[in-house]
């Protein structure tokens, strides 16, 4: 395609960085026009981006001018589920939650959940490495990779990993290519682990009157060594924002709610809802309500589910970051968004995989008010420079892309930048993948 219609189309994905208008989007219906596409764009020298659904959150899919946009929502197939050992195989574009439906339809699960899982692809997911609200328990995308089939630069096809449980032939190409954000090869196929579902669950809303207190609730869960499938926390600017987007019955007084979910055996699952509940008290809840039925569970996780399209109503623009930090640092961390928020008067709302130390502060903003963009950006350095000196990482799981990729250094050191370049170079020496994301 060249119209500019369809140009304009895929200049931009779900970061708020300004578009690239790509020279060409092409949309390969086979596996072999996938591998001919990354041939004739590194025998022309054009700079390619795949994209599978454009929901990165790190401008992962803004083409490099000049270059090549691949669409693989055409590589849709679900090629086999194996209910006897286990694993599913599946083309780049599925759709998450597509592939978590037929699996589950089967008796089995497949975990990772990004908040996106109605649109996104697994092949975005495996190139970010996506998490969501399971991550605690189950794990993120890398844990569920069992082998990986990519296009190299130069259209040769590459086979890492195998359809068994255990593989240790060669190099680890699949976890080479979990969060390579399209820099290092294309995907043509995917082999994902699929495990039992839990027998039970319960879900609970806990209330607490200070943010404070929710944020130690989530470090005394973790140290009391209960691992919850779900421990999800939203702040009081959030639990109003959704509140008032879609009447759910939220306590919009409360500075913070944990929602959190135990599933697993039965007996297990009772036990641990008890123990959760007890931990919530102690460190001060003001209320706590159990789900009863799936209608009141489905409630709980509508209303986590909503914070962010809630959050991005009340401002044109919105910047959801990822910093992640030990979850014995959550208190810490929420101490410095708050005073943040205060010292660049920006509205910060708060929520996230609490559970996991990954939390989604949302900058809610216009970027064409070109002053407050840059308390934005003054922000977003304090968001990264206070969660790397608390032990964390710049991201959790949205990825680098373009929008982080300038504080890589910072995390990760000059050495281990070098080290990353020469990776890359050497295996696409023209820098035709994915150019200038990440390193
Ligand atoms: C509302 C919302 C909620 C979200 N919630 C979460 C969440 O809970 N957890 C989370 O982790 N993320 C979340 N995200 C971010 C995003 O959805 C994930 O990063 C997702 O994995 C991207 O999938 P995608 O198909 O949109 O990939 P894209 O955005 O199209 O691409 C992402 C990267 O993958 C590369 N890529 C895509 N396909 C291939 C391929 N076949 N071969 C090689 N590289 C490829 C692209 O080049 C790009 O670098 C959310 C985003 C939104 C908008």
């Amino acid at each position: 395609m060249t119209g500019e219609t369809d140009l304009h189309a895929y200049s931009y994905d779900a970061a708020v960085l300004d578009p690239v208008v790509p020279s060409y989007v092409v949309r390969p219906q086979t596996t072999e026009a996938l591998g001919q596409i990354v041939r004739l764009c590194n025998e022309n020298g054009l700079p390619l981006t795949v994209r599978g659904a454009g929901t990165n959150l790190s401008g992962g899919t803004i083409p490099h001018p000049g270059g090549v946009v691949v669409l693989t929502n055409r590589l849709n197939r679900i090629l086999e589920i194996n209910e006897e050992d286990l694993y599913a195989v599946v083309e780049p574009g599925v759709i998450t939650s597509r592939l978590a439906a037929e699996v589950a339809s089967r008796g089995l699960f497949y975990p990772p959940d990004p908040g996106s899982q109605t649109v996104s692809t697994l092949g975005g997911n495996v190139a970010e490495n996506a998490g969501g609200l399971r991550g605690l328990k189950y794990g993120v995308t890398k844990d569920y990779v069992m082998g990986i089939e990519f296009f190299d630069v130069d259209g040769t096809l590459v086979k890492g990993g195998s359809r068994t449980v255990k593989c240790v032939t060669g190099l680890n190409l699949p976890g080479l290519m979990v969060g390579s954000e399209g820099t290092l090869g294309v995907f043509s196929k995917i082999i994902l682990k699929l495990i039992p579902p839990p027998r039970a669950a319960r879900s609970m809303m806990a209330v607490f009157g200070t943010i404070k207190a929710a944020s130690e609730t989530v470090a005394a869960i973790i140290a009391a060594k209960i691992v919850p499938a779900t421990l999800e926390l939203m702040d009081n600017f959030t639990i109003r924002t959704v509140e008032s987007f879609r009447k759910a019955g939220l306590p919009t007084e409360a500075a913070a709610l944990l929602l959190i979910e135990v599933d697993g055996h039965p007996a297990q699952v009772e036990d641990e809802a008890v123990q959760v509940e007890r931990i919530c008290r102690e460190n001060g809840a003001e209320d706590l309500t159990v789900a009863r039925d799936s209608a009141e569970r489905d409630i709980i996780w509508q209303a986590r589910r909503d914070a962010l399209p809630a959050l991005a109503k009340l401002k044109p623009s919105c910047v959801l970051e990822d910093a992640t930090v030990p979850r014995s640092k959550i208190p810490a961390m929420i101490e410095a968004l708050t005073e943040i928020s205060k010292e660049y008067n920006l509205p910060i709302g708060t929520f996230g995989h609490a559970g996991d130390g990954n939390l989604h502060p949302t900058i809610l903003t216009d970027r064409r008010d070109k002053v407050e963009w840059q308390r934005v950006e003054q922000a977003i350095t304090a968001i990264f420079e206070r969660a790397v000196q608390l032990d964390g990482t710049l991201s959790g799981e949205h990825g680098i892309g373009i929008a982080k990729a300038r504080f890589m250094e910072r995390e990760v050191g000059a050495g281990t930048l070098a080290y990353s370049r020469r990776l890359k170079m050497a295996v696409d020496p023209k820098n035709i993948l994915n150019p200038g994301k990440m390193v």
